[in-house]
Formats: C-alpha cells, structure tokens, sequence
C-alpha cells in the first residue's frame, strides 16, 4: 500500500467496519487503544490531504462543523404521526376495521415493535452514504440537523450490501438511561438544575450549534421504517431485515406476528419487560405487515390507518405523605420534596418526590396525611401526580410554602416570573457555602486533586474552611487529626491546592460560581475582559457588547462585584497567587514553542489530547503524527503505543509528562 489516497481508504474501510462490528454487533474485533490509534492516523492523514477531504469518513464522528441555524426541507416522503391508543378494546375495534377494508378473506401479518421514546428522524442515503437528517418538524418539513448527526457512532455514514441507490430510512434518535444519568450527575456536581427526561434532552442535544458537543452525548438510534420509491422488500419485517443488513441498527425486539391476539401477547410481554430495558419506551406500535395491504388501507390526514401505537400507563401508585421537607442548593433555589410511606414503583422504593416549587403545592391542595398518587414516568425523580379526594389528610394540616430558609433562616425571595423561591442568604447560608467550595473545586473548575465534596463538607463543619479562599490558608496539623485523614491523603491535598494556582484564569473565573457564568461564558468573558481587575470594572453596557452574554448574564456580573464581600474574597484569592488574568504569553503572542516539533500521543489527565494540541500550537509549535529525528518532543499520556517510545528513545527524542510540558511551558516564559 503506496499512495496516500490508498492508505486512506483502507482506514476509512477499515475503520467504518469497525464501528459496525462495535456498535451494531457488539462484537469487536479490535481493542479501543487499537481503534483509536487507526483513526489517529487517518485523522493526520487527512489534515495532511485535505485533498481527499469525504464529509463521510469515520473521522467525521467527532464533528467539530457549527450549524448556526438549521436549514428547514421539505421531506421527501411525509412523516406521519401515528393514531394511538391506551385500551385494548380500541385495539381490537382498529382490527376490526381494517378487516372490513381489506375483506374477510384476506389474512393480515402484523409486525410488532418497542415504541422508541426519542426524537424522530428521516435519513438519507445516496449510493450507500449519509447525504442528510431531517427532524419531523410538521411531518411535511423539518430541520436538517446531519452535521449532529453524523456524530451518532450507531447511524452508520456507509452501508454495505445491497442498498437502492437512493432511499430514505427513519427511526429514532435517543438517550440510554446510562447516558442520561451520568450527563445529569455531572449536572448536579456543577450544581445545575438536571435535565427532566431523556427524550427532552436528545431533542436538545440534536439543536445544539457545536457538533462536538453533540458527539460527546451518548445518544444512539434505532431504525424503524423505510422510505422509498423502488424498496426491494414487500413487508415491514421484510425492510427491517434488510435495513439491518445494510448496516443500520434495528432492533430484534420487532417481531412479526399472524394474529392480534399474539399481538396482545406482545404488548403483554413488554409491560414487564420495558422496565429493565436500558432506555425509555413509552409503548408498542403495531404495523399490517404486508406492503399491498398497507397501500390499500391508505392515510388518514395525519396517521397511516395500517399501524397504531399501543400506549402504556405510567405506573401510578397511591401512598402517604408524611411531610415536606425543603431543600437549598448550591444557588439558593429551595426545592420542596414530599416524604413518603415506601412504595415500590416500576421495581424501586419509592420514598420521596419532587414537589418542583410552591405553585405545585397550591395546586395540589396538598395536606399532611393526603393519600397521593405518585409517578415515576419519563422523569428521574418520580412526582406526585393527584391527590385522592376521598382520603383526604386533615384540613388543618394544609402545607404551606415556607418563608423562611431552613437551614439559615432568612426570608426566602420569589422574583417576578419566577417558580422558584430563593434564599438570597449567599454568604452565610451553610449548604450554599459548602456548594460554592464544592464548585469551586470541581472537575471543570479548578479541579482540585485529592479534594472531593465530602471532605469539603467535613472541613466546613471542622470550622477550617469557610470560603474558597480559606482553601490557600489550610495547614496540614489541622487537617491531619480529623476523621479518615491520613498522612499522605493530606500531602495530596495539600499539593493538590498548591498546584491549582496555575489553573487559567478562566477556570478560576468559573469556579467563582457566578450565577449563569458557565464554563464557555468564563472563557469569553476572558478572552475580551483578560483580567479581573478590568472585568470587575466593566458596566452592563460593555458586558452586553460581549459575543453571547445577554443582559441576564451581565446583571449577574454586576451585581456579583458590587457587593463588598464578593470583592473581599477576589481580593483574597489574588493574594493567594491565583491567576487573575490571561497568561502573558498568550496575550503578546509570545511564542516560546517556534518551529518546535510535538508528538502528542495517549491519553492526559488534565487536558484532553485536543485541548494539548491546541495548546501547543497556540505556542508555535508544530503538531506531527510520528516520532522522528526531527522530532523535538514527545508527550507521552497514559497508554501511548510503544513503538513510538522506543522509536522516540532509538533517536534520542525526549519523552516529556503532562507535567514536565507544563513545566516547560512555564520555564519558557
Ligand atoms: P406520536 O409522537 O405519539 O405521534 O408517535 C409517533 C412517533 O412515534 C413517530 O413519529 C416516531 O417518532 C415514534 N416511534 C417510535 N418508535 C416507533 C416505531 N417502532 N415505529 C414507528 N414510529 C415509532
Ligand atoms: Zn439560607
């Protein structure tokens, strides 16, 4: 294998099989470290070659286009919506009807299927690649979303086999239970509000402009149903199998049956068997399997008459509220969450819901002793859903919204529009103060090695720590006689604290917890304002001139350095020696890495591999994909190949850490 161009298609084969064999088989025939070093390479090659630039390489999956507002397109064929139903006997009568339709004579197949609870789209291909996705939209024209899409590893960008030259396929796009959870987990570390159900934030997912973003989000999809001038299949479950011969991801759960009892026997089935599936059904569909009976029976305006969706209840059961309890967090936002008598729900104890703000409690006329109907649905914290009127608690124990903050006691504040009540109590009240420090220290801020939310909360409670800046004055006697602290987890403390004061003034900025400054408005807010001292200065009229920061943002930022102990702790961290402004070195593009020549290879703790690369090419130096004499440095992360160590150590390279480039970076200054 000689040419380049060679060399990149035998990766992107190769590659595309790979992905095939892991996501839809599940059956790898390769490791991870292996899969990624192909694709490494191929990504070079690329950049190297844009020449055989293939907007469907495998490479494409980790995005990286922005699509600042998504084209709307007719669809080519409409996506109906489908009839649906709850009750048994509205199955039947469906039956029924399109018995007298089809005649009596006639014997109808039906194919069953899991009702995917995500976001539909229409795909489609020309000569076996992924030319556009379309959202549903009004069934008639949707949103082209294909950048974000390509980024799915379970749609496949090529097909193999036999496919039409020109068809559409659509299916669903969701979220796994797995993926939700975690994304919401790390939610909840940020001490942001968590995302209601996966559904939701698929679709959101699907609009986000950054398609990067997008592929971190572990969304998946299934196929369900062809679209097509010329298929070359008669029936439903016939399309399925072909789909999944092509490449794409069909579930086996569809099945195909000959009578609607058996059909019953499914639905059935899967009442039981939905609650231990790793993502969220709402329901079954049932599809007249044969493609000429489904011509003959036709649409009405909205749904095809030949399939019909079983839709199942969510799991309601009734128990007894004992109490509200209030909850504050990090931002002050108090959430009321109703105690109740254990019940099991869809197989878990059930003791607690959220009763989400004071209006919720209005509504519900809620009364200690109420016998409720609680959910557990498409959302993660199950909800009181009804009161039963015939047991009611007594009317002299109505709940009423508290006025006070439970845990500080000052008077708690609704602003106008908003659901939410808050204690404004910033400084002094307790789990706000434990939540800032926790932020503070968390992965996407300062990321404090050795430090984890429980020992701030001990160290709180110690009295040794009560605001962030109070981390720069800990001493290693105070901590060591505390609970569960040993000599060297206090070292890596220790040390832990002592090194984030090299972390960027971004990541610092972050950490202060602002209200609505995320992470990418801390960098923004760096890159126009490069200081603090200028940035505690700007007025409102600057701050709303920033690229994506509205005047909610800016309010938040004025008010935060207006009040005299925000400027106290500022102060006090710029004492500790933390970085309040943009490296000097970024700022003068001084380029201490010139015409130096990185290999950048394995895995890093602090940046990821881009975020290094980039690094080092904001510095001057030059990224190449292999070790030669040329080579000046290797960057050596966790699990780099080791042919390129030896390589690197044969020809004398340096083979440098994260934290010797670091050093380096520093020492260049
Ligand atoms: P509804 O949104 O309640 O009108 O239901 C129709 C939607 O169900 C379709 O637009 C699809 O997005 C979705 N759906 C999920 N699974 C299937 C399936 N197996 N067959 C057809 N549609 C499905
Ligand atoms: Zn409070």
């Amino acid at each position: 294998m000689d040419s380049v161009a060679e060399k990149i298609d035998f990766l992107r084969k190769a590659l595309h099989e790979h992905n095939h064999r892991y996501y839809i088989l599940d059956k790898p025939t390769v490791t991870d470290f292996e899969f990624d070093r192909m694709l490494r390479v191929l990504q070079q090659l690329e950049l190297d070659h844009p020449e055989y630039y293939d907007p469907n390489s495998p490479s494409q999956r980790v995005g990286g286009e922005v699509t600042k507002s998504f084209e709307t397109i007719r669809h080519r064929f409409p996506m109906y919506s489908l009839s649906n139903t709850y009750s048994r006997e509205e199955l039947e009568q469906w039956e029924e009807r399109i018995r007298k339709i089809l005649g009596p004579e006639a014997s109808i197949d039906y194919t069953c299927e899991l009702k995917f609870d995500g976001v539909s789209v229409s795909l489609t291909y020309v000569d076996g690649a992924l030319v556009q996705a379309l959202t549903r939209g009004d069934g008639s024209q949707g949103d082209a979303i294909t950048a974000n899409v390509k980024t799915i590893n379970t749609i496949p960008l090529k097909l193999n086999g036999d496919y039409p030259s020109f068809f559409e396929i659509r299916g669903e796009i969701i979220l796994p239970w797995a993926g939700f959870n975690k994304m919401n987990e790390e939610r909840a570390a940020k001490g942001e509000p968590l995302y209601m159900n996966p559904r939701n934030t698929a679709s959101g997912s699907l609009k986000l402009q950054d398609s990067s973003i997008v592929a971190q989000r572990p969304l998946n999809c299934f196929l369900y149903a062809l679209a097509g001038n010329e298929l070359p299949v008669g029936s439903q479950f016939e399309a399925l199998e072909k789909a999944r011969s092509w490449g794409f991801k069909v579930p086996d759960s569809a099945q195909l049956v000959t009578s609607i009892d058996a059909v019953f026997e499914f639905i059935k089935f899967w009442d039981e068997k939905r609650k231990t599936l790793p993502f969220e059904i709402d329901g079954i569909v049932v599809k007249v399997n044969q493609f000429d009976q489904q011509q003959e029976l036709g649409f009405t305006a909205k749904a095809p008459r030949w399939a019909m969706a079983y839709k199942y209840q969510a799991e309601q059961v009734a128990t007894i509220l004992k109490k509200v309890q209030y909850q504050v967090g990090r931002t002050g936002a108090i959430t009321p969450v109703a105690q109740l008598d254990p019940v099991i729900i869809s197989g878990t104890t059930v003791k607690r819901a959220s009763l989400h703000n004071a209006d919720q409690i209005e509504k519900l006329d809620l009364r200690i002793g109420d016998r409720v109907f609680v959910e557990k649905g498409g959302e993660i914290i199950p909800k009181i859903t009804a009161v039963d009127e015939s047991s009611r608690g007594k009317e002299q124990a109505k709940v009423f919204f508290i006025t006070n903050c439970p845990e500080c006691g000052s008077l708690l504040e609704r602003e106008q529009g908003e659901a939410q009540h808050y204690c404004k109590n910033e400084t002094e009240c307790p789990p706000q103060k434990i939540g800032k420090i926790q932020h503070f220290i968390g992965r996407k801020a300062m990321d404090i090695e050795g430090l984890g939310g429980e020992t701030v909360t001990l160290l709180y409670q110690e009295g040794l720590l009560n605001s962030i800046a109070d981390l720069y004055h800990l001493e290693k006697d105070q901590i060591l006689p505390l609970e569960r602290m040993a000599n060297k987890s206090v070292s890596n403390l220790m040390q832990g604290i002592e090194s984030s004061k090299e972390k960027p003034f971004a990541k610092v900025l972050f950490g202060l917890g602002i209200r609505f400054v995320g992470e990418t408005v801390a960098k923004k807010l760096c890159k126009k304002f490069k200081s603090i001292q200028v940035l505690k200065e700007a007025s409102l009229e600057e701050l709303v001139q920033t690229e994506d920061i509205g005047e909610r943002i800016a309010e938040s930022l004025v008010d935060y350095f207006a009040d005299p102990n925000n400027q106290l702790l500022v102060k006090r961290l710029e004492d500790c020696g933390l970085q309040m402004s943009e490296t000097e070195t970024v700022l003068s593009g001084h380029k201490p890495f010139e015409g130096k020549r990185f290999v950048v290879s394995g895995v890093f703790d602090k940046l990821s591999r881009e975020e290094l690369k980039n690094d080092i090419e904001t510095l001057g130096g030059i990224i190449v994909s292999s070790v030669s004499s040329k080579t000046d440095f290797l960057v050596a992360g966790e699990g780099m190949g080791p042919s390129k160590r030896a390589k690197a150590e044969t020809l004398n390279v340096p083979i440098i850490s994260e934290i010797e480039y670091q050093n380096l970076k520093a020492s260049s200054d």
